[in-house]
């Protein structure tokens, strides 16, 4: 039924000079997002970006670019052609443009008894038919063809629950029937580089996403201490990492190897304290990696309170030893909404897949959840912190994330 896609963007209209790279940057960020789809063709008109595809693929781009960063929404459109000039738009072209919207109508309308309203916008003045006529003729047209005792259907011009709306723009008629809405934010790439703390589980693929949505470029970093975390805890990042990726652009995947830190932490650090430490261990190996890739930011999936050493003081704790600002974007998000966009971004199943993260095979029982730093840093004096550091990123592994990986 559709062939095209309308998409349109908000912020980053505002951004007065920059727009072009703002609209080009999004474009791309688009064109990756489908790229597994196919190669669509994609324009820009006033303000909107389109997208044109077979109708067999509308359903499935559209499930894809409402996670894209920067589009605040999109409807699934159908263009009218009139193949003439549109100020000789005549009563038999309006006959057909009554059959098309009907048509639309009928196939996308299916939950009776149910109301609608016409809206149309006129940004092509050039257009014979003034607006308000439109809306009562079209809808008038929808209900002589629909409306029946099997179809119960009335007009509502105040909350309808279906907007069939007639948009005239640079003479042409597109008509659509839905806004899906996006996630707003920033087109992926316009903000600066972050570098994401990213385990196997719930929280920090959600925070990278969110990251990504303030316009922020990624690489991720993954403690993986084998053997005691599998082969299949990792691949579970990789995983992450790839869907990911498909907002974000290619994603340098770093893995470290913190098995020895672990050990050593556990072998001489205070037992409450070795979550706290472990935590301060992979700050010191995110600060050096950041500063090779010219990051500016870390960004973990900490929630406050989610869990002992997620709180104010077990931050602070981090805090003191990141060289860089440290983003927490879920900080102040509940378990539920985490989840919630987990599920929307098609994390969800990966990170429920049961396998086990090098923190969780570490944790002591009764970890402090109120570190006193004076003991953090009496508990970390027997560690080889620098070497440590330095053998964790020399048998470090690197892998490339793309979408496709
Ligand atoms: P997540 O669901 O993201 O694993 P969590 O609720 O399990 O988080 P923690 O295990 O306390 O919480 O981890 C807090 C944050 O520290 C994570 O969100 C992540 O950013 C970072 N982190 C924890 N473990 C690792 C790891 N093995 N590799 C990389 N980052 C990690
Ligand atoms: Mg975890």
């Amino acid at each position: 039924m559709f062939d095209l896609i309308i998409i349109r963007y908000g912020e980053i209209a505002l951004k007065g000079d920059n727009i072009n790279d703002f609209i080009s940057q999004l474009i791309t960020n688009i064109e990756r997002a489908t790229k597994d789809l196919g190669d669509f063709e994609i324009s820009t008109v006033y303000g909107r970006i389109f997208l044109y595809a077979p109708s067999s693929k509308i359903e499935k781009i559209v499930k894809r670019l409402v996670n894209v960063p920067g589009i605040i929404s999109l409807s699934p459109a159908q263009r009218f052609r009139i193949g003439k000039k549109i100020k000789k738009f005549d009563q038999e072209d309006f006959e057909k443009l009554k059959a098309k919207v009907v048509k639309l109508f009928q196939t996308e309308v299916q939950n009776y008894p149910t109301t609608f309203k016409v809206e149309t916008t006129r940004a092509d003045k050039s257009f014979p038919i003034k607006s308000p006529k439109l809306n009562s003729e079209l809808g008038a047209e929808i209900l002589k063809n629909i409306e029946s005792q099997a179809t119960p259907l009335s007009v509502d011009v105040h909350q309808p629950e279906h907007q069939l709306e007639v948009e005239i723009r640079r003479g042409k008629i597109y008509l659509f029937i839905s806004r899906e809405t996006g996630p707003g934010g920033l087109p992926v790439q316009c903000s600066g580089r972050g570098l994401l703390l990213l385990s196997g589980g719930l929280d920090s693929p959600v925070a990278g996403w969110l990251a990504l949505k303030r316009g922020l470029t990624l690489n991720a970093v993954y403690f993986n201490s084998p053997p005691y975390t599998s082969a299949r805890a990792k691949q579970k990042v990789i995983d992450l990492a790839k869907t990911l990726s498909l907002y974000g652009g290619t994603i340098k995947l770093q893995i470290p190897y913190f098995t020895e830190i672990q050990q050593q932490i556990l072998k001489k650090c205070p037992q409450r304290y070795t979550v706290t430490i472990m935590r301060r261990m992979m700050i010191r190996i995110a600060n050096k990696l950041a500063k090779i890739n010219n990051e500016q930011a870390l960004i973990t999936g900490e929630s406050l309170g989610q869990v002992a050493s997620q709180t104010i003081e077990g931050l602070h704790s981090s805090n003191e030893i990141a060289e860089l600002p440290v983003l927490r974007p879920l900080i102040t998000m509940d378990k539920n909404e985490i989840i919630k966009l987990a599920k929307k971004i098609d994390t969800y199943e990966i990170s429920i897949r049961p396998h086990e993260d090098c923190c969780t095979i570490f944790v002591p029982d009764n970890p402090v959840t109120q570190p006193k730093l004076e003991i953090v840093h009496f508990g970390e004096e027997d560690l080889e912190i620098e070497a440590l550091v330095e053998r964790a990123i020399e048998k470090m592994t690197v892998l490339d994330i793309k979408e496709n990986f």
